[in-house]
């Protein structure tokens, strides 16, 4: 099943002394240098991309369908090598000799294999590395519990909503405790409404663990919401062409969407899209 060998690709490496139980740390930063990168005879589709990204932050990456979002975060992920040149994680984890930041994905379908409960589907990574069943169902309650999932820890995903099935995915992520968090549009498909809420969760969850996020979106207003920086690229050939800080307050809840900060800062995240050609017709200020 390619899905499922897809996202097992993605799963951090285990072996590694987890860190206390609910304490959360460590984060790592990645540095980007340089990185170009052509499929083939294709043409380019990253241009001179040069970034660094501070251990602990939230990065929300936005631009146009095409322009490499998700090719720049499988490059950091490892999983795939661009053209040319280097990406670096760093963390103090991997600094004593392990064997790089622990790292998850969370891609927009939730990738649930569904004849495995909640539970069952959070614990899959800690069995596929060889914890016992009953020992990795019960420390995949922990974050089961931070996506307030645990009342549905025996539903199966076909019992679930668009949203819920998600929050099963985030919670998946987080039971190796990542230092990175590499998020690929996960909110895309759900309604509105959800999708509020969900980035209200997911903000407050990386307030709690101190982990380095990085967001892709289309969505201007959820960018706004979620980051404390938000990177616009310009249409293929990728190219950073802003890189803003956002200028709001740490703790963020459903009001602030509607505050004359926000609406500001989310129109100087707009305008860039605009000038470089990433707007559609479904896309204007405060739309997520
Ligand atoms: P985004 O996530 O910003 O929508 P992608 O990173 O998926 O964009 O893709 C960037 C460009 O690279 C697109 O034009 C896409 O068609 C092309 N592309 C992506 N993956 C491959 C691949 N494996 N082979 C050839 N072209 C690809
Ligand atoms: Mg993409």
């Amino acid at each position: 099943m390619k899905r499922h060998a897809q996202w097992l690709e993605w799963r951090a490496p285990l072996g590694q002394a987890r860190p206390p139980q609910r304490e959360f740390h460590i984060s790592s930063s990645v540095v980007i240098h340089g990185v170009s990168h052509s499929f083939g005879s294709g043409g380019l589709v990253l241009q001179d991309i040069e970034l660094s990204l501070r251990a602990g932050s939230f990065v929300a990456l936005l631009g146009p369908s095409g322009c490499g979002k998700s090719t720049l975060l499988r490059f950091i992920s490892g999983l795939d090598t661009p053209s040319s040149g280097t990406i670096t994680l760093s963390s103090a984890s991997s600094a004593h000799g392990g064997s790089g930041p622990r790292l998850a994905f969370v891609f927009q379908d939730a990738q649930l294999l569904p004849w495995r409960s909640v539970l069952d589907n959070v614990a899959l990574p800690l069995e596929l590395a060889g914890v016992g069943r009953a020992e990795a169902r019960e420390r995949a309650r922990a974050p089961l519990a931070d996506v307030e999932l645990s009342d549905a820890s025996e539903r199966y995903p076909d019992q679930l909503s668009g949203g819920m099935r998600m929050r099963v995915s985030i919670a998946r992520a987080l039971l190796t405790d990542p230092e990175i968090l590499l998020l690929d549009e996960p909110f895309a498909a759900l309604d509105e409404l959800t999708r509020q809420r969900l980035d209200e969760r997911l903000r407050a969850l990386w307030l709690e663990r101190c982990m380095t996020v990085i967001f892709v979106t289309h969505a201007l207003a959820e960018a706004a919401f979620l980051a404390d920086r938000a990177l616009v690229m310009s249409r293929r050939p990728g190219r950073i062409v802003l890189d803003h800080e956002l200028e709001l307050p740490e703790e963020r809840n459903l009001d602030l969407r509607t505050s004359a900060a926000f609406v500001e800062q989310t129109k100087v995240l707009y305008l860039a899209l605009q000038a470089h050609g990433g707007l559609d017709d479904s896309q204007a200020v405060g739309s997520t």
